[in-house]
């Protein structure tokens, strides 16, 4: 029995959509430790740095990635793919989602599902992720960790499964990781040999280009689920915990006004007024200037001046 459940691990490590001829017996809500090795060994990863040191070139690359693929996830898996907040072409689609999956949160059918289902049941005991329900570390990590939220919703993306490729990247997510792991490490290797001066290597471009940029990349991400349901101001009384916070909103290039998303998610800009940084909204506003993307939905007047509450008022 728990031969097969490991190597049913070993095989999602590679195909999300391996299934097991019968699914192994246990609780659906604990951590599915042999799948989850990887996500424990790129924190490990970290450590390396003891040993291949720091240098400009490294954390220019740790941060240029963190922005970059921060901003696929924001504005791509989560306001288009999630919300269809905007339209662009099928190639653009595609590329912004081989982008979202450098963040290694999984394919972009997964966690859109995933998404979609979290604001249907924000905050009741149904929410995959509710820190008003189950608690900060099931919100922050346990959610994914565990086996009932493993498999993609299907029912829930339907319009995005239409594309094959979609499917296709969903099902190999661990693909776009890999090939980026090994562009690091090769570009580090050949900067060893072109550029010495830069002071850098192939293990060094490794450690900060992937496992810290994405360690931190992860876990700003997840202060979504959170932290933005627990921390921060409500401007609309919406039926959850979410909550406004700046602080977050510049970590995560304008996730953290969560309390205005959830009063709005079909639009594509969440900061509601011109105070509230939104990069990943102003980002948009640039792609659209370049035609690359269009149709970027507003946030109607009458629902930002709508529905107040008060100050630190809760749900409850
Ligand atoms: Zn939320
Ligand atoms: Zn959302």
């Amino acid at each position: 029995m728990i031969a097969s459940r490991i190597g049913l691990a070993l095989r999602r490590w590679v195909d999300s959509a391996a299934v097991a001829t019968a699914e192994p017996a246990g609780d659906a809500r604990a951590v599915d430790w042999p799948r989850v090795v990887p996500f424990v060994a790129i924190h490990l990863g970290c450590i390396g740095v003891v040993w291949t040191g720091i240098s400009t070139t490294a954390v220019a690359v740790a941060a240029v990635l963190y922005l970059v693929r921060m901003f696929a996830v924001t504005a791509f898996y989560h306001r288009y793919f999630s919300h269809r907040s905007f339209r662009t072409s099928r190639a653009a689609q595609f590329f912004f989602a081989l982008l979202g999956a450098s963040a290694v949160q999984r394919g972009p059918l997964w966690w859109a599902a995933h998404h979609r289902h979290h604001h249907a049941h924000a905050d009741r005991p149904t929410d995959c992720h509710s820190p008003t329900e189950h608690g900060f570390l099931w919100s922050h990590v346990g959610w994914f960790l565990a086996r009932e939220n493993f498999a993609t919703r299907t029912g829930l993306v339907r319009d995005l499964a239409r594309y094959p490729e979609l499917r296709w990247l969903d099902r190999y997510d661990v693909v776009v990781p890999v090939v980026l792991a090994v562009s690091l490490y090769a570009a580090g290797e050949w900067l060893a040999a072109a550029a010495p001066g830069l002071g850098t290597d192939g293990w060094q471009l490794l450690v900060w280009g992937f496992c810290i940029s994405t360690v931190v990349l992860w876990h700003a991400t997840f202060t979504i689920n959170s932290l933005a349901h627990r921390f921060g101001r409500r401007r609309y009384a919406t039926r959850d915990d979410s909550r406004n916070n700046a602080w977050l909103a510049l970590l995560t290039l304008g996730e953290g006004w969560h309390n205005n998303h959830h009063r709005y998610p079909a639009a594509a800009r969440q900061g509601f007024y011109w105070w509230e940084v939104d990069l990943s909204w102003y980002a948009l506003r640039a792609l659209a200037a370049l035609g690359v993307v269009w149709g970027l939905r507003p946030v109607p007047a009458a629902i930002r001046d709508s529905q107040r509450s008060a100050p630190g008022e809760g749900r409850r």
